[in-house]
């Protein structure tokens, strides 16, 4: 498989767009390219498409929405960019023409060259959701007439899904794999951030018992978690002719629907990736 140095040049002019159904998908999924981007210079802008108000066992909505729109604030402080959760019901999105044109309002006032989101093929309705609506908002931000009042980008950005592992209906393709070892501290103290989540509501939904009851016990305890979690990434997608497997992988599938992406980007838009793009 081909296989590319990366240089390590600057990328301030590079701007990166996640747009995650939930406060924690941005960081979850793809943390090691966004801290790979950051040492870059990227402009990054992190987005929750839902406001997180559905999974939590305790708290109020109103509560919810309130600690996970922090709590995403305080992670994109982490990473140094900013972190926002839109308003939209997390459980209940629907890749409406609302959903739609929000997004293309976003890409036009922010004008990535890179956008991350999920596929529309997922576990999760409200990933399938945000996947189908940003697929649905590709083409359509070119058009002037359509949500005006912004203008149109110079160039549509390029779409990538973030990793994930279901095959039905159809698989994955790992076209970029990053070894992101090297930031897996970065990436479980912005994951850290979301206690509602991952110290609360998870251990909860997942009938985690193995969970120990003292805080100052929790960070180890969810680094193995996650690691657990994530590492079918590596078996599935890192190639051995790369070398050993690394502690933590993440991959990414350029989309077929939105800009084109060419070879001479990668080391823009996939620093530090290995690539399996023939002739890249
Ligand atoms: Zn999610």
């Amino acid at each position: 498989m081909p296989d590319t140095t990366i240089s390590k040049s600057p990328n301030s002019d590079c701007r990166i767009l996640v747009l995650g159904a939930h406060p924690d998908d941005a960081e979850f999924f793809a943390g090691g390219l966004l801290h790979e981007h950051k040492r870059r210079g990227s402009q990054i802008r992190l987005v929750s498409v839902t406001n997180g108000q559905s999974g939590h066992h305790r708290d109020s909505s109103d509560v919810l929405v309130a600690r996970r729109r922090l709590e995403a604030s305080e992670s994109g402080r982490v990473l140094g960019c900013e972190y926002v959760c839109w308003d939209f019901p997390d459980g209940s999105l629907q890749p409406t023409l609302q959903v739609r044109e929000a997004i293309i309002r976003e890409i036009r006032s922010f004008a990535p060259d890179l956008v991350l989101t999920h596929r529309p093929w997922d576990y999760h309705p409200d990933h399938r959701a945000v996947g189908q609506a940003v697929q649905d908002a590709s083409y359509m931000v070119m058009v002037p007439k359509i949500a005006p009042g912004y203008s149109v980008p110079k160039q549509e950005p390029v779409v990538a899904y973030m990793v994930d592992l279901f095959t039905r209906p159809v698989a994955f393709r790992a076209d970029f794999v990053l070894d992101a070892s090297e930031h897996l501290a970065g990436i479980l103290k912005m994951l850290a951030c979301h206690r509602s989540q991952f110290y609360e509501w998870m251990p909860w939904i997942e009938r985690i018992e193995d969970m120990p009851s003292e805080p100052q016990a929790w960070s180890d305890w969810f680094k193995r978690f996650f690691l657990e979690k994530t590492a079918a990434r590596g078996t599935r997608f890192w190639d051995p002719s790369w070398g050993s497997l690394p502690l933590l992988v993440e991959a990414f599938e350029v989309s077929e629907y939105a800009g084109k992406f060419s070879a001479q980007r990668q080391n823009q838009l996939f620093p530090a990736c290995r690539s399996n793009i023939q002739g890249s």
